[in-house]
């Protein structure tokens, strides 16, 4: 796992274009799915329950779905830093 203060330098990292990369790269939501019979179901935002947990963002107008994998939030919050960091990465690569 990238260290919290290398996250914390390339989110604030300013691309030539002015803006920084937390600005641009997507806002990425956990959700969780839940399973028939769930007494959580209605609360896509629960974190009680051991339903599968999703992500979604929007890029370019356009909505994304992605298993987590996980049916732990806690998990979730962790993969979702990674999935930025690896946004942050390909912002880098894009502005080099
Ligand atoms: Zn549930």
């Amino acid at each position: 796992m990238m260290p919290i203060r290398a996250y914390i330098y390339c989110a604030n990292f300013v691309l030539p274009t002015g803006d920084t990369v937390l600005s641009i790269a997507p806002v990425i939501t956990i959700f969780g799915r839940h399973a028939t019979g769930c007494k959580y179901a209605g609360d896509e935002f629960c974190k009680r329950c051991d339903c599968r947990k999703h992500f979604r963002w929007t890029k370019d107008g356009k909505q994304y779905r992605q298993k987590a994998g996980t049916r732990s939030w806690e998990e979730a919050e962790e993969l979702k830093r990674q999935l930025l960091v690896y946004w942050i990465i390909i912002l880098h690569l894009a502005n080099e």
